[in-house]
């Protein structure tokens, strides 16, 4: 069967040997979550994602919707990608997968999230550019000036694209 290994860097490698497949695990950042990630997908649809936190998670063609297990180890990822390529779902099915992707939201996680959301918003109100000084924001009683191309001033464009309020002022 076709398939291949990826990761989180946008390395890939098709049809990878065991040897391959464990230096692509063990050349994952254990401190990247965001990027240290890596999976075997197959032509039919199926995947197996194996997270530096230890999961691993199976998503099969269809609505099943996606399973995992922690704790799991190189090895043992090995072993059950190599089970996914060669076919052999019976296998990979009598794992014991628990439902959902298994990701828990520790306060660390989300500070995380929270930090890299707001870099991604300060991008994006910093490249609206600068406000005009010849006109006013359509928005009530607002007495910013527009940025280029919009009639609304940077954080009233923002929370009209964004749909929630603008963390910025300056
Ligand atoms: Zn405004």
């Amino acid at each position: 069967m076709t398939f291949y290994i990826s990761n989180g860097l946008g390395d890939s490698i098709d049809s990878p040997s065991r040897e391959q497949m464990r230096a692509f695990l063990a050349a994952l950042d254990p401190s990247d979550e965001e990027h240290g990630a890596a999976w075997l997908a197959t032509a039919d649809g199926h995947a197996l994602e194996w997270n530096v936190d230890g999961r691993l998670v199976l998503d099969t063609p269809g609505d099943r919707g996606v399973r995992h297990l922690a704790k799991v180890s190189h090895d043992q990822t090995i072993d059950l990608w190599c089970a996914l390529a060669r076919g052999d779902l019976v296998y990979v099915n009598e794992q014991r997968w628990q439902d959902g992707n298994g990701f828990v939201r520790t306060p660390e996680r989300q500070a995380e999230i929270e930090r890299s959301q707001l870099a991604w918003d300060r991008e994006f109100y910093d490249g609206l550019g600068a406000e005009r000084g010849d006109a006013h924001c359509r928005r009530d009683a607002c007495t910013r000036g527009p940025v280029t191309h919009s009639v609304l001033c940077r954080i009233h464009h923002f929370e009209s694209i964004k749909g929630r309020r603008c963390p910025f002022e300056h």
